[in-house]
């Protein structure tokens, strides 16, 4: 131990099950066993972001593999169900109560010391900054030039903010809202995040821990579907404006070229249609020219003739380079399409550009202890009592043109104390007495049943939302214990405890929202919500 106390960090790892991850946690438990045991990370968090489908975990039944590192870290796992991992990272961190936050990526690996220089980062810390980054290594090799994907992986040692290694301040990213899950993709989320935590007043520095960031093979499209990230383009630009990337010291990219050789092809194939020849030849050989030029910056700094690998990569290279200006275009138009709202854009799309959180636009509660009061595997409608000033509350959300919904455990189905329709019958007398909700999203399964809906799992929340058409962090989920509040914060909703005689202690104190009722609740969701409906401006994702 130092003589200095250590400041105490949790470590955030968003991961879709990559091997790597067991690699990383090697190297992380590796630090511990030195004099420096004292800067152990206080949590350590997994954000299992595999993604679900219909209920069920897409892999069901089969927990992530942390290895015996994992059970030595005390690592827990919280599950996003595919939403990305900006929304990955937000579910991580605010499950965990550290000061400091360090987002690592699962295929880093630590080197030894790692752990005494982030010790002394912290420690160096002025009460204004908000972030110190990690210096990135990435081993390329030393008996060839790096490939095209090799180089774009080297690329990352000089990005900034890269949250392959970042340790954010707890007060700042709880003052930004944390990442702006509309970045669905590891692309721009981190230099988003980092613009507002700096327009909020922190500083962000470079620290002097390195992390080694290893390349791995890529797939053979890996670049043309890396072309996706011009969508992420058109969202920087609408939130943070023209100048976007001088402020997020980026470089210029190849849009505007692309644009040309798209162009040029246009004109070749305009020609051909208007039956005018030499129109139709001047395109194609700009066309040509623009994709052999292309191919060339992106041979040349690589492999030579002979080396391991060259023509494989040449030919990786010659098909991508013709692809890859038609997919950059189109990713941007898609990108603007989204946050401008053109006619045509994805229904319920991911963009828009107001502020990160855009304003709440539907409120999803529990039922039992909620809504009403509890009666344990009720199944009998004339037991339905309804808790206080719940009906009031629930008809101003409506009268204000706030979506509803319910989300409910009755694991006595999957128990065989209910049945579905007696469950059917309580709810249709919920309805009567508290009014219409837009969906009902009930889980019948019992815990051992490993499902992806019954809280506090984010399945429920996320089907409601998807029912009623917003995006998951534009709800509220308002519930009386701690599996309503982890559902929620799972699935990138807003929580508020409204704790009940049964509710423990500890649920109450890590809640990030408590309110005495349910009226209490919905009043201190009130500056978060749309706008009264009528004056409501285009406020719907749908
Ligand atoms: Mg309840
Ligand atoms: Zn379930």
């Amino acid at each position: 131990m130092s003589d200095a106390p250590a400041t105490p960090y949790a470590v955030v790892v968003p991961t879709v099950g990559r091997p790597s991850l067991q690699r990383l946690f090697e190297t992380l438990d590796g630090q511990a066993g030195g004099p420096w045991s004292g800067h152990r990370p206080a949590e350590v968090v997994v954000a299992d972001d595999r993604p679900t489908t219909h209920g069920r975990w897409d892999v069901a039944d089969r927990p992530l593999d942390l290895g015996a590192a994992g059970d030595r870290l005390h690592a827990r796992v919280v599950r996003t169900g595919g939403r990305g991992p900006a929304a990955a990272r937000n579910a991580g961190w605010r499950s965990t109560s550290s000061p400091w936050v360090v987002f690592l990526d699962d295929d880093v690996e630590l080197p030894s010391g790692w752990a005494e220089l982030l010790a002394a980062d912290l420690g160096e810390a002025w009460p204004r900054t908000g972030g110190i980054q990690g210096r990135l290594h990435v081993p390329l090799p030393d008996d060839r030039r790096p490939t095209d994907a090799e180089r774009g992986t080297a690329g990352l040692q000089d990005a900034a903010w890269a949250t392959a290694d970042m340790a954010y301040r707890r007060s700042a990213l709880e003052e930004v809202s944390g990442f702006d899950e509309r970045f669905p993709r590891a692309y721009r989320e981190d230099a988003d995040l980092a613009l507002r935590v700096r327009d909020a007043g922190w500083d962000l520095v470079r620290g002097t821990r390195t992390t080694v960031h290893p390349v791995r093979p890529t797939a053979d499209g890996a670049s043309l579907r890396a072309q996706r990230g011009n969508r992420d383009d058109a969202t920087m630009r609408a939130l943070h404006g023209p100048a976007w990337r001088e402020r997020a010291a980026t470089g210029r990219g190849l849009l505007r070229r692309h644009a040309v050789t798209v162009a040029a092809a246009g004109v070749a194939a305009a020609g051909a249609l208007a039956r005018r020849p030499a129109v139709a030849a001047a395109g194609a050989a700009a066309w040509a020219g623009l994709t052999l030029d292309l191919l060339r910056r992106r041979v040349v700094p690589g492999p030579r003739p002979g080396d391991e690998g060259f023509g494989a990569e040449l030919r990786r290279m010659a098909w991508t380079s013709a692809a890859i200006p038609f997919a950059a275009v189109g990713h941007r138009i898609a990108g603007e399409a989204a946050v401008r709202g053109w006619p045509g854009a994805r229904a319920g799309s991911r963009a828009g550009n107001a502020p990160w959180p855009p304003p709440l636009a539907a409120v999803l509660l529990d039922r039992d202890g909620t809504l009403v009061h509890d009666v344990p595997y009720n199944g009998d409608p004339d037991a339905v009592r309804p808790t206080t000033g719940a009906r009031e509350a629930l008809d101003a959300l409506r009268t204000r043109g706030v979506l509803l919904g319910v989300v409910t455990n009755q694991s006595g189905v999957g128990r065989g104390l209910l049945t579905r329709d007696q469950v059917a019958a309580v709810d249709a007398r919920v309805e009567e007495l508290l009014g219409p909700f837009g969906t009902w999203q009930v889980c019948p399964h019992t815990p051992e049943h490993g499902c992806a809906c019954r809280k506090p799992a984010p399945g429920l929340v996320l089907a409601a939302a998807a029912a009623l058409g917003v995006p998951p962090w534009r709800c509220a989920v308002i519930g009386d214990v701690g599996a309503d509040v982890r559902a929620a914060v799972a699935a990138g909703a807003t929580p508020v405890l409204v704790p009940t005689p049964v509710t423990r202690q500890a649920e109450v104190e890590a809640a990030p929202l408590v309110a005495p009722d349910l009226p209490a609740a919905v009043g201190a969701l009130k500056d978060r919500l749309v706008a009264p409906a009528g004056r409501a401006r285009g406020g719907g994702a749908a």
